[in-house]
C-alpha cells in the first residue's frame, strides 16, 4: 500500500534530476503549490521570492494569463503536428521566422528541441554531418570549456565539463576535450582581462596542435557567461577573441545561450551584445520561459546549406517526435512578444538594480566575489578574502544557505562550492529585486554566525 502522504510518495518513487537520491530521501522532498510574478508558494503556504526563476527559465515569470491563453488556445485548434513527412504547423513556421529574423548574422535556420540538452546534442550531429559534407571527416574533435555546462545527455554530459556529470557515467568520449576556464575570480594569470584571453587563446591554440592541428577539430563551445559552472562571467573581448580564433584555425564556434538567451543578460541574445555571430547557437530555457518544454538550435547559412547540398534528396535522419511542437511554438510567440512588449525593458532595469545590491554585499565578511550581467548573478563565498578560502565542503554550504534562504523567503540556486547563483524573473518589481537582496544578506549573516561554516 502507497502512503497517502506527497513526500512518501515522492521518497518511494520519484528519481529526481540532478539530487544525491539517499541525500534527498532523508530530507523529503519540498512541494511548491503555486505561484504569481516572482512569488512562488509552497504546499505549506510559505512565500518566497524565486530568484532563480526556477532553473534560469521562467524569465517571463508565473501566472502570465497571455501565455496560458496561447498554449490553452493552441491545444483546442491542433495540439500536435509533426515536422515529418513535409507537414508543419503555422505557430511552428512563425516562431522559426521570428527567431531567424532576431537571431545574430547569418543564423538564419531553426530546428526545434524539446529542451537543451537536445539541442547540444543536435548540434554535434549537424556539425558531424557537415564536417563528413564538405569532405573533412578527419575534424571530429570537439573542445569545450572547464566548468562549462551543456547538458546531460551522454553526448552533451561529455562536452559539459563539471565532475558530478562525470562520474560513473563512461564520460567523455575520446573525442572531447576541454581548456581551462577564464574564472577571473580565480584565473592562475590573475584578474587583467587581457592576460586571461591571452591565456585562453593560448589554451585553444595548444589544445588544437596536441589533436593533431585545425584538421582534426570540429568544433568548439563556449556558454557566453558559464552557468552551471557558477556564474562565471569572461572579460570583455573573451568571446570575440575565441570566435575570430576559430575562424581562423576553420573551427566551427557554438555558443550555447541556452541560460544566456531571452533577455537573462540584457538583449534576446548575448552574442548580439558582443557583436559576434557564431556557426550555431543553442537555446531553451526562456524560449518558452518553462511554460512548456522547447529548445532551439540555429544553424549559419553556410552550415544549413552545406548540409542541405550534400544530402540531396536523400532524408537527413535527425529528428523528433515532438520537434517544433505546436503548442510550445504558439507559447514561444507569446513569450517573444511579452519580451518585445517590455519584459526585455523590465529586465535590464531590475538587473541594473540587482547588480548594485549584490555589489553592496561586497563589504560582507563572507564575500568574496560578487559577478553578473543583468539578471543573471553569483556571489561567492568565501571564509578568508585575502587567501579566497572556500568555505569548507564539510559544512555542506549548498544545502545550509539553500535551507536558511528559503526560510527567509527567498529561492537562490545554492552551488557546492559556495557560490550563490541568480537568475531571478524578468518581470521582477524593485521591491522584489530589494527582497533579494535583503534575504541574501540576512542568510549571510545567519551563515556567518554558523560555527560550522568557518
Ligand atoms: N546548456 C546550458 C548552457 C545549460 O545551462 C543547460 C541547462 N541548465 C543545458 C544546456 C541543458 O538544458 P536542459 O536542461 O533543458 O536539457
Amino acid at each position: 500500500m502507497l502512503s497517502n502522504s506527497l513526500v512518501e510518495l515522492d521518497r518511494a518513487h520519484w528519481v529526481h534530476p540532478v539530487a544525491s537520491y539517499r541525500g534527498h530521501e532523508k530530507a523529503g522532498v519540498r512541494v511548491l503549490r503555486s505561484a504569481k510574478g516572482a512569488t512562488v508558494t509552497d504546499s505549506a503556504g510559505h512565500q518566497m521570492v524565486d530568484g532563480f526563476a526556477g532553473l534560469w527559465c521562467v524569465n517571463a515569470g508565473y501566472g502570465q494569463e497571455s501565455i496560458v491563453e496561447a498554449a490553452a488556445a493552441q491545444m483546442r485548434e491542433l495540439p500536435y503536428a509533426t515536422g515529418y513527412f513535409g507537414l508543419g504547423s503555422e505557430p511552428a513556421i512563425r516562431l522559426a521566422a521570428a527567431l531567424a529574423e532576431r537571431a545574430p548574422g547569418d543564423l538564419n535556420h531553426v530546428f526545434f528541441t524539446l529542451g537543451g540538452s537536445d539541442a547540444v546534442d543536435s548540434t554535434v550531429r549537424f556539425i558531424r554531418y557537415y564536417q563528413q559534407a564538405r569532405g573533412k571527416p578527419e575534424k571530429d574533435q570537439f573542445i569545450s570549456v572547464e566548468q562549462g555546462y551543456h547538458g546531460s545527455s551522454t553526448v552533451g554530459a561529455g562536452l559539459t565539463a563539471l565532475p558530478a556529470f562525470h562520474a560513473g557515467f563512461g564520460v567523455p568520449f575520446d573525442w572531447q576535450h576541454k581548456i581551462p576556464s577564464h574564472y577571473a575570480y580565480r584565473n592562475p594569470v590573475g584578474g587583467d582581462a587581457g592576460a586571461i584571453i591571452a591565456a585562453s587563446l593560448d589554451a585553444l591554440r595548444s589544445k588544437v596542435e596536441a589533436l593533431g592541428g585545425p584538421e582534426r577539430v570540429a568544433a568548439f563551445y563556449c556558454e557566453p557567461i558559464q552557468g552551471s559552472g557558477g556564474v562565471l562571467v569572461p572579460p570583455p573581448g573573451w568571446l570575440k577573441a575565441m570566435r575570430e580564433a576559430c575562424r581562423a584555425m576553420d573551427i566551427l564556434f557554438v555558443a550555447d545561450e541556452v541560460i544566456t538567451g531571452f533577455g537573462r543578460t540584457g538583449p534576446l541574445f548575448m552574442c548580439e551584445e558582443e557583436d559576434i555571430v557564431p556557426d550555431l547557437m543553442t537555446t531553451a530555457k526562456g524560449l518558452t520561459s518553462g511554460y512548456v518544454p522547447m529548445g532551439a538550435v540555429f544553424l549559419s547559412d553556410a552550415v544549413y546549406g552545406t548540409i542541405a547540398d550534400s544530402a540531396g534528396a536523400a532524408a537527413i535522419g535527425h529528428g523528433y517526435t515532438y520537434s517544433a511542437h505546436p503548442v510550445s511554438a504558439a507559447v514561444g510567440l507569446e513569450v517573444l512578444r511579452l519580451y518585445e512588449g517590455g519584459l526585455l525593458e523590465n529586465g535590464r532595469r531590475a538587473g541594473a538594480r540587482l547588480m548594485a545590491g549584490l555589489e553592496a554585499l561586497r563589504d560582507h565578511p563572507l564575500v568574496g566575489d560578487v559577478r553578473g550581467r543583468g539578471m543573471l548573478a553569483a556571489v561567492e563565498l568565501v571564509t578568508d578574502k585575502a587567501r579566497k578560502t572556500p568555505l569548507p565542503a564539510t559544512a555542506e554550504p549548498a544545502r545550509r544557505i539553500f535551507d536558511r534562504a528559503w526560510d527567509n523567503g527567498l529561492i537562490i540556486r545554492a552551488f557546492a562550492n559556495g557560490v550563490i547563483g541568480y537568475a531571478p524573473p524578468l518581470c521582477c518589481t524593485e521591491a522584489e529585486i530589494d527582497a533579494i537582496v535583503e534575504r541574501t544578506r540576512r542568510t549571510l549573516d545567519q551563515t556567518l554566525a554558523d560555527p560550522d561554516v568557518r
